[in-house]
């Protein structure tokens, strides 16, 4: 059993309370490998931005969990090495399916995680998700459960259409689990493909897709329910088209690829929405880097070179969400 308190990391609960107050969200990116972290890490420390660093089921079996762990545990210390002296970095497993994988994550120095019970029956959401908070609560772990079905799909989570969480339930949930924060529905969607194209109208200029909004009626009902309490929104990439431009330049095929548009995020952001999940936007900021550094370098054979290019992509994208999108920057509590 490891504490993640020896490990330098922290739980959601203070930076939430923040971020609900202050009008701004944390930023939740996935990782999976080196690079990703490195740009995660040195973007939110050169802005000092508190960090969710999450990892999902998929990337555990991807990366190894042991030592994704310590990878956590060492991105606190190269945080300190860029200068930032007091980081605020959570460890949060990202859809958790059972209270057995919650367990094992919060035994091995998790501070944070996910238990996704949304595809169940309402009781037995309710059931499971208690089981995980009760166990995690007694090591000071925050929990995150989960309400309503977003569509689309990530790792292991699927789900062809999404319902969106019932505001009428959110009291009653939140208060038999024990949850400290609530993922919730309001039209955001997993993937690089969150719209069909029949969803979405299209710009008469520039041909490419235009989304539905999301349903900030229902955003607004949940809040006057739960004055205060912190929501979460999964499946908020963006989907920029700049790097599924480069993509397609350079060899790939993402036709119709379409997100959630940044503008939608900085209204969310500035609600009790205190948690933005992003993953498919470093994914495709990672893949751009790639094809068009093998494409322009056809001599190239050492993956630091087109994963470097990779890489600063990538921290451009989190410096990006981190100041213009989500407006975390400088809010650490010490930014010394
Ligand atoms: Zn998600």
């Amino acid at each position: 059993m490891v504490n993640y308190k020896d490990l330098g990391l922290v739980n959601t609960r203070e930076m939430f309370k923040r971020a609900v107050k202050g009008g701004y969200a944390i930023p939740a990116f996935n990782f999976s490998n080196l690079e990703q972290l490195q740009a995660i890490i040195t973007a939110s420390s050169e802005l000092r931005s508190p960090v969710i660093l999450q990892i999902s089921k998929g990337a555990r079996k991807y990366a190894n969990p042991i030592l994704l762990r310590y990878m956590a545990q060492g991105a606190v210390e190269f945080a300190k090495s860029l200068g930032c002296k007091h980081p605020e970095i959570v460890l949060h497993l990202d859809h958790g399916d059972s209270f057995e994988l919650c367990k094992d994550c919060v035994d091995l120095g998790f501070s944070s995680v996910m238990i996704d019970g949304s595809a169940l029956p309402y009781e037995e959401n309710i059931a499971l998700t208690k089981k995980v908070a009760d166990y995690a609560h007694q090591y000071d772990v925050t929990v995150e459960g989960e309400l309503g079905v977003l569509a689309g799909v990530e790792d292991e989570v699927s789900a062809e259409e999404s319902h969106y969480t019932r505001p009428e339930e959110v009291i009653d949930f939140s208060t038999r689990s024990g949850v400290d924060s609530l993922a919730i529905s309001i039209g955001t969607s997993h993937g690089a493909y969150k719209f069909k194209p029949e969803q979405c109208t299209r710009d008469p200029k520039t041909g490419r897709l235009v989304p539905p909004p999301l349903a900030f009626d229902v955003l607004e009902e949940i809040e006057k329910k739960l004055p205060g309490f912190p929501i979460v929104l999964h499946g908020s990439s963006s989907v920029p088209q700049e790097y599924v431009d480069i993509i397609n330049k350079y060899g790939g095929h993402l036709p119709d690829a379409v997100g959630i548009p940044e503008d939608q995020l900085r209204k969310a952001s500035k609600s009790a929405v205190c948690k933005i999940n992003i993953d498919s936007d470093s994914r495709l900021a990672f893949t751009a880097g790639v094809r068009e550094t093998l494409s322009l370098h056809p001599e190239y054979f050492d993956p630091r070179q087109y994963c470097g290019v990779a890489r600063n992509y990538m921290t451009d994208l989190y410096k990006h969400k981190i100041t213009d999108v989500l407006g975390s920057d400088n809010k650490l509590a010490n930014c010394d």
